[in-house]
């Protein structure tokens, strides 16, 4: 379904000290880029945040231990399904996506290294072991971000895609939102398109809609909201997908379906949502990733952004047991919205076929994953 609202991609330049694009949009500003809402975040409370979580000692491992979780929650991904006819989605961990539509591969947020940090000694370091590398992935076609935070955007990741395009017989492209495209570059990418919230980027059978987020930007220090934050819809002539990105809850959200077009699946961030009085500007809750799954009218929701970093105070195994809980008191269940492992992956139009091969390969079904959470809770 074509939209009137979007605008055709075309080029804009990057964002530099005084934004050129000023007055063109409501979320434009002067130096940068502002939330529709944007009074939900207040400077400052970062550091309460961290003296109150030091005091606490939270995030608290998982309750059966760190390697346990690994074990339960992750698995060798399978490429070689990607040959059915249905379009296919791979979780590889966090907010990184894979989707198999129309013969053309699209990776969302590509973060596999071990930490989402300007360091390699410090910062967020991964809790359950990526499920794989750059080398190992198919040929992408498309690449997607969705903001500049570390755990959305990695340099090392980048660099490597961007390395691999040249080997590749289709280039791999990259699909940013506004002031991101000089950075990539940068890091050797050489198809790089820029896009502000509403506009469209069509790329061979497929189009791409820019959509916004009730989030933020920064890198560094002195870089804040100087680059666009966004999610992206993905759009086949059958099959619509919607990656959100990070994002806290926003009635505007409801709109990308509206604006856009039916959504088949979409991947929603049920983690690092906690403490709420800090974060609740920022990322969605379990509850608020399935309030936003009905707002959105989508048939399937695929649960992202847990299980990897330790981001917020949640511990890591809490994001699946309160997602389950919202689901029960909505009426729904892991057929709506689905907790994949990181690795695993399902084809969007034959949910029954995959829960038969995990039967056939010995994996726990949905199921059994539902009552062993039961049983914790
Ligand atoms: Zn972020
Ligand atoms: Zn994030």
């Amino acid at each position: 379904m074509r939209v009137k609202s979007a605008t055709t991609c075309r080029p804009a330049s990057s964002v530099r000290r005084r934004n050129p694009e000023v007055k063109a949009a409501a979320h434009h500003t002067e130096t940068g880029f502002q939330n529709p809402d944007p009074g939900l975040r207040i400077a400052g409370d970062f550091w309460r945040w961290q003296r109150e979580r030091r005091r606490s000692g939270v995030p608290h491992p998982p309750a059966l231990g760190y390697e346990a979780f690994a074990a339960q929650w992750s698995q060798k991904p399978d490429f070689t399904l990607a040959d059915d006819a249905a379009p296919r989605v791979w979780w590889l961990g966090h907010a990184c996506v894979l989707l198999r539509v129309d013969g053309l591969w699209v990776i969302t947020d590509p973060v596999l290294s071990r930490r989402a940090s300007p360091l390699s000694f410090a910062g967020p370091s991964r809790k359950v072991r990526c499920v794989v590398d750059v080398a190992a992935l198919p040929a992408i076609d498309v690449v997607l971000i969705s903001h500049n935070h570390y755990d959305h955007l990695d340099s090392a990741t980048v660099r490597a895609l961007a390395r691999r395009s040249q080997s590749q017989a289709r280039a791999t492209r990259f699909l940013v939102p506004l002031g991101l495209a000089s950075k990539l570059r940068g890091w050797g990418c050489a198809d790089v398109h820029e896009l502000d919230w509403w506009q469209r980027h069509e790329h061979a059978s497929l189009s791409f809609d820019c959509v916004p987020a009730q989030h933020w930007s920064a890198r560094g220090l002195f870089d804040r909201n100087r680059t666009l934050w966004c999610g992206w819809t993905v759009r086949s002539r059958r099959f619509g997908f919607y990656f959100a990105g990070d994002t806290g809850y926003w009635s505007g959200l409801a709109e990308i379906a509206k604006r856009t077009g039916a959504i088949d699946l979409a991947a929603l961030p049920i983690g690092a949502y906690a403490p709420r009085w800090f974060m609740q500007g920022q990322h969605i809750d379990p509850q608020q990733a399935v309030q936003l799954h009905r707002e959105l009218g989508a048939r399937h929701s695929l649960a992202i952004h847990w299980g990897s970093f330790e981001l917020a105070d949640d511990a890591l195994d809490e994001p699946p047991q309160q997602l389950q809980a919202a689901l029960a008191a909505a009426g729904l269940n892991q057929r709506d919205f689905w907790l994949l492992r990181q690795g695993e992956s399902r084809a969007i139009q034959d949910y029954r076929t995959a829960i038969d091969e995990q039967h056939r390969h010995g994996l726990p079904s949905t199921n059994q994953r539902e009552s062993s959470f039961n049983s914790r809770q």
